[in-house]
């Protein structure tokens, strides 16, 4: 099939690689020129497993093309995935600004019949919306259906290559069949693909992201709950995942949860709730709970080091918001690096691969950003380990603690064995960990 994917980030780059792959010819297009320019260079503009063989394998064919040119996008396709950014407005509301703008846009320069497909995390009513804003540019007749995605960065291309199941939005059974069709590839195994109205594909993302992110935050407080009591999670987590019924996925405590989706998808349900007069309570609790939790260790720390941390230095490994992306978005590492900034400690961070990311976000005001994560603990009175990087699990204990002014440990995501790195003399906190 003929193909264009509008947004070429994370979820349209890997959407249009895997397209090209299963062999669709594909247009990617973006309005920023400098990301256009790198891609045809091959040069891909983010951290993630497995992409840039895909880009290069089906640039080099030319199933996989980028332009910046909406007018070729919009007529050398058939269907049209719209994958742009819906960032959160300051009342939480997602701002659909982008995807209007490529609606419109779409609007006034097809000359046939296309699919416009939805596949930015959108709240419902947009497909409605989407209908309308091509509607007023054309009277060409087009079909706008909801396909919302459920990749997660670092693991994305595997996800979108053999997805849990395919949603499709839509009422037209015609449409629906294109639809399976372009799909079919990726459900071999036989993963669903559920054809559902536009509403409920809309809402079904958002009620997918709010349940992960509740049992993050629920495990959280039951962790903060364990050191109130003197329990410890990690025997909890063990206990309770191994009941069929709840199971081990989305229940590790740590410093919460960020990144591009979780945060903005909960706060977006919660505003398109109120927008119907409903409250959601539950959802109202994950986000506030989740809020506190980035900064769960401050207390710790403070109270370790007698209620002031002026003129320490601490060791920060980790800063993207989970292992394998360099994605910074709403990452607990920020407020975590900015607090102590704040309160007076030096602050020396490591990251294997979000660096570069944390320097345009202006986190080297903060702190200094060390390529080696042995040398950010050079003279640290403490190290705070934010992201469970698989580095970061089965460290040189012995170097370290040659490194380190002292022997200390905050580990915010509980990945370290705690009886082997207390034997070893350090002082070790985790979250809800005796
Ligand atoms: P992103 O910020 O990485 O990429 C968005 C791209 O859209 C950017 O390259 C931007 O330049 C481009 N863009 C903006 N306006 C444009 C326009 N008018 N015309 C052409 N291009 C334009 O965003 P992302 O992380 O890929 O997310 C895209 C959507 O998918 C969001 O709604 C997000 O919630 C959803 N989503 C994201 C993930 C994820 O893990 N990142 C997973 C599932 C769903």
């Amino acid at each position: 099939m003929k193909l264009t994917i509008i947004g070429t980030g994370y979820v349209g780059l890997v959407a249009g690689a895997c397209f090209a792959q299963s062999g669709n010819n594909v247009i990617c297009m973006d309005i920023d020129e400098d990301k256009i320019n790198r891609l045809r260079k091959g040069e891909i503009p983010i951290y993630e497993p497995g992409l840039e063989a895909l880009v290069e394998r089906n640039s080099k064919n030319n199933r996989l093309i980028f332009t910046t040119n909406m007018n070729e996008a919009v007529q050398k396709s058939d269907i049209i995935f719209i994958a742009v950014g819906t960032p959160p407005e300051e009342d939480g509301s997602a701002d659909l600004s982008h995807v209007l703008a490529v609606a419109k846009s779409i609007g006034q320069h097809m000359t046939d019949y296309k699919i416009i497909v939805n596949k930015s995390t959108v709240p419902v009513g947009t497909a409605k919306k989407v209908r309308a804003a091509i509607g007023k540019e054309t009277t060409i007749p087009f079909d706008v259906v909801s396909n919302p995605e459920f990749l997660k960065e670092g693991g994305a291309v595997d996800d979108f290559m053999y997805p849990d199941r395919v949603i499709i939005g839509t009422k037209k059974s015609k449409v629906a069949e294109i639809m399976k069709e372009l799909f079919a590839p990726f459900v071999r195994t036989g993963n669903p693909m559920i054809v559902m109205d536009e509403v409920s594909a809309e809402l079904t993302k958002y009620t997918a992201n709010s349940i992960l992110a509740t049992k993050i935050s629920f495990i959280n407080e039951i962790a903060n709950l364990c050191d109130v009591v003197g329990a410890d999670v990690e025997m909890v987590r063990r206990g309770i995942g191994s009941d069929k019924r709840i199971g081990y996925s989305f229940i590790f405590p740590g410093v919460g949860y960020g990144g591009s989706c979780f945060p903005k998808d909960v706060k977006a349900i919660i505003r398109t709730a109120k927008d119907f007069d409903y409250h959601l309570r539950i959802l109202q609790s994950v986000e506030e709970v989740n809020e506190k939790q980035k900064l769960i260790l401050l207390p710790k720390i403070l109270k370790f080091f007698n209620g002031s941390v002026q003129g320490k230095t601490f060791a920060i490994w980790g800063l993207s918001f989970k292992p394998k992306t360099d994605d910074m978005r709403e990452a607990p590492a920020i407020p975590i690096i900015k607090e102590l900034h704040r309160l007076g400690a030096k602050v020396q961070a490591h990251d294997p691969v979000a660096l570069s990311e944390a320097r345009q976000l202006g986190l080297d005001k903060y702190a200094t950003l060390l390529d080696d994560y042995y040398e950010a603990l050079e003279g640290a009175d403490a190290l705070i380990l934010v992201t469970e990087w698989l580095d970061y699990r089965e460290p040189d204990f012995e170097l370290m603690k040659e490194k380190m002014n002292a022997a200390v440990i905050f580990d915010g995501r509980n990945i370290l064995n705690a009886e082997k790195v207390k034997d070893l003399n350090f002082s070790y906190f985790g979250i809800g960990r005796r």
